[in-house]
């Protein structure tokens, strides 16, 4: 071989070695750069942010913070100033539209200055860059960190655009003081919206991230305009007095538990899909309501009433108005965090227009007599319901048993009604609570005994003033609610009955009194509840137009003393709604198939000249023909005197306190309707000797007055109207056999 040719290839194969090494970096740095996937970029472009949100008057609410306090609000390129992208350009990266991630030239004069000084490479970082480096970044400013960041700003390059990387820079740059982006940063600086700002302001804004407590434009406003004037032709002097007007801004901080409520609502969306919130809240009335809490429950604070919550709605729409969470949410003592709306508790009466509507819708008439007298219930356990001032009305009709909360009628027509009836109409009404907790569906249901929140108390008493359909809450101002939960729970017009019956000022009377807590300028209805000893108390109200709802009690289990402050969640209740209906509001509608016409409110017949007692009540227009035809026979007048003949079954209430009354004793067959037959009874060892059974019974067309009693087969004994008689406690199964001439009646219990 040639030397020539030796030489040739020996070249060739140096150079082909070369050029393998070369084209394998070249190919290691194109699979580096454009192949391997960035998670760390995905990871980051997909960070939450924080989520403005306004209320309906677009008042700021709150600007959530993310991971450590941080406050990072977004805004779109498109909407952000062209003022404001190019003062960040010329401040930071002045070729940032001409170079692939990297200013060779910047970095090299940089090089050279910084080696000459002796010190670490810095600056000539450019925005994509920079954007690496919050990215990926690194511990120390080393030049590894810098090449780094050089091969990350390449790999950022080739997967955004100019315009995404911009995007992505002025929406996450740090700007000191947890704050991140310019959004967030012209607020906590300058307490504006970006299209606020000056063109000082501008400048300003655009030299912080420099170093962040140098240019701080609050602590330094000298430092801050004299780097701001270099960028544009304003004079240091001019910005910084610009700089001295501003006033420190503290990111306000209202309706926390909504906001933690509306966190969990939105899930995964809030602060990626949605980083701006325009609530249907009502700021204002928050304030005065929560003013109105803190004020009325510093007074209570003996009866250890600690907690309280407050909800109101729009009945038209479901939008959230007020929801005030608690007393204060920074009172860790008692558990100011916790948000009353969504806690469970017993909330007694209130829960009882639901069950008479339910009747209504089955079948039940408004004048339909129901019995409020001592009355024990169900076969297997014995259930004996007392009103809560233990008072017993005799015959009521539902108007006054539901406005004056009776608890005996309450307890009757849910027997009628059939508890698992009602347990499946709450269930439809959105009580979720009652699905979850597994309570036991039973007669205490017609007293409020299951757990439910306020949250879902408020949002089903609404549907009476919505004519018996149930809507879900909505959240967002003109936000339409969900079709598919949109549900017609109660015919109209037995919702337009309860609306009535509650906002009925007379009718409460029995129960309550007058009492000024309700009167309000405009037609509204009330509902009050207390449960537990007083542990619970909430107040249901509302107008044509919106529902609100008020709860105190408290979330440590520990007993409230007594009966006080019970009427505070009414009053808070009243107030909310004058503060939301400016004294205005339109009249409930009246039910579209009844009629008016005057009954007698204790017999609930047509009412004749004698009765004493005359309401007006909803008949069905085609039964007022039929009903006016008979008019009451329980009241006449004889000699003078009102004589009222009372049914057999209210002899024991008769015997009470009432004269010039009689009992129509044949009226009815013999029977023992005190104990119910099969019922348990449990013996007390530590008082056995005192310890008796009440037996009633009614009825009984025999004219004889000796009622035959025999226990268990043994000895007979004899009884005298009224049949109302004591037998002892023993252990063991009896039977209890009575006979009155012709008739008799027989029943089994047993005593374990
Ligand atoms: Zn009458």
């Amino acid at each position: 071989m040639k030397p020539a040719l030796k030489k040739f290839i020996f070249t060739h194969k140096k150079i082909s070695i070369a050029s393998a090494v070369f084209l394998l970096l070249l190919i290691f740095h194109f699979c580096y750069v454009h192949l391997i996937p960035y998670n760390a970029l995905n990871e980051f472009l997909g960070r939450k942010n924080s989520v403005t949100i306004y209320d309906r008057n677009m008042r700021l609410i709150q600007v959530t913070s993310v991971d450590d306090g941080v406050r990072r609000q977004y805004t779109p390129l498109k909407d952000i100033p062209s003022e404001i992208k190019a003062a960040f350009i010329k401040a930071e990266d002045n070729r940032f539209y001409d170079h692939g991630g990297v200013d060779y030239r910047a970095l090299l004069r940089a090089l050279k200055q910084n080696t000459s000084e002796m010190r670490t490479v810095s600056g000539a970082s450019t925005i994509t860059m920079q954007l690496a480096r919050m990215v990926s970044p690194s511990a120390r400013r080393s030049l590894m960190a810098k090449i780094k960041d050089v091969y990350n700003s390449w790999r950022i390059e080739c997967r955004l655009s100019k315009e995404q990387i911009l995007e992505a820079y002025l929406n996450s740059v740090p700007f000191g003081n947890n704050v991140e982006g310019v959004t967030s940063a012209a607020r906590y600086y300058f307490n504006r919206e970006l299209t606020e700002l000056s063109q000082e302001e501008i400048y300003s804004l655009a030299v912080i991230p420099r170093n962040p407590s140098r240019y701080n434009p609050l602590n330094s406003p000298e430092h801050c305009a004299r780097a701001a004037s270099l960028l544009c032709d304003k004079s240091a002097e001019e910005i910084e007095g610009q700089l001295k007007k501003i006033t420190a801004f503290e990111w306000p901080f209202y309706m926390p538990h909504y906001v933690v409520y509306l966190k969990k609502h939105y899930g995964e969306d809030f602060g990626r899909k949605i980083t701006e919130l325009h609530l249907g809240a009502d700021l204002n009335a928050h304030e005065y309501i929560q003013f109105q809490i803190y004020t009325y429950m510093e007074k209570l604070h003996h009866s250890r009433i600690e907690n309280a919550a407050a909800l109101a709605i729009d009945n038209e729409t479901g939008a959230v108005i007020v929801w005030t969470g608690g007393k204060n949410w920074f009172d860790d003592e008692h558990s100011g965090q916790i948000d009353g709306v969504l806690v469970p508790n017993q909330m007694g009466s209130s829960m009882k227009p639901f069950l008479y509507a339910l009747a209504l819708d089955r079948g039940m008439k408004t004048t339909e007599v129901i019995p409020d007298i001592p009355m024990d219930f169900g076969s297997d356990e014995v259930y004996m319901p007392l009103n809560f001032n233990n008072r017993f009305n005799g015959p009521v009709i539902m108007r006054n048993a539901l406005a004056s909360s009776l608890n005996v009628p309450a307890v009757y027509t849910l027997s009628k009604v059939g508890v698992q009836n009602y347990y499946q109409c709450l269930l439809k009404l959105g009580f979720d609570s009652l699905k979850e907790g597994g309570i036991r569906a039973d007669l205490g249901l017609a007293l409020g005994g299951g757990e439910v929140t306020l949250k879902e108390l408020v949002t089903a008493f609404s549907v009476f003033p919505r004519d018996g359909k149930y809507i879900p809450l909505t959240y967002e101002e003109g936000e339409e609610c969900n079709p598919d939960e949109v549900r017609q729970i109660y015919r109209p017009d037995s919702a337009r009955i309860i609306c009535s019956i509650l906002s009925d000022k007379k009718a409460r009377i029995m129960g309550f009194g007058f009492s000024q807590t309700f009167q309000t300028s405009y037609p509204s209805i009330f509902k009050t509840g207390t449960a537990n000893q007083y542990q619970n108390i909430v107040a249901l109200g509302a107008t044509d137009r919106y529902t609100v709802g008020v709860w105190m009690g408290n979330h440590s289990g520990n007993t409230v003393m007594g009966k006080t402050g019970s009427s505070v969640p009414a009053t808070i209740a009243r107030e909310l709604l004058d503060f939301l209906t400016d004294k205005k509001a339109g009249d409930f509608k009246l039910p579209e198939n009844y009629k008016r016409t005057k009954v007698c409110a204790v017999s609930g017949m047509a009412a004749n000249s004698s009765c004493p007692n005359v309401t007006e009540e909803f008949v069905m227009k085609e039964e007022l023909e039929s009903f006016c035809k008979e008019k009451c026979s329980w009241h006449s007048v004889k000699n003078g005197k009102l004589e009222t003949v009372y049914p057999a079954e209210y002899q024991k209430w008769v015997s009470g306190d009432f004269k010039n009354t009689r009992i129509d004793y044949s009226s009815s067959p013999l029977k023992i309707v005190s104990p119910k037959n099969n019922a348990h009874f449990y013996a007390d060892d530590t008082r056995n000797q005192y310890q008796k059974i009440t037996v009633e019974v009614t009825g009984g067309a025999s004219s004889q007055e000796q009622l035959e009693v025999v226990i268990d087969g043994g000895k007979a004994q004899f009884v005298e109207r009224p049949f109302i008689f004591n037998i002892p406690v023993r252990r063991g199964k009896h039977k209890l056999n009575v006979t009155l001439g012709e008739e008799s009646d027989v029943i089994e219990f047993d005593v374990e």
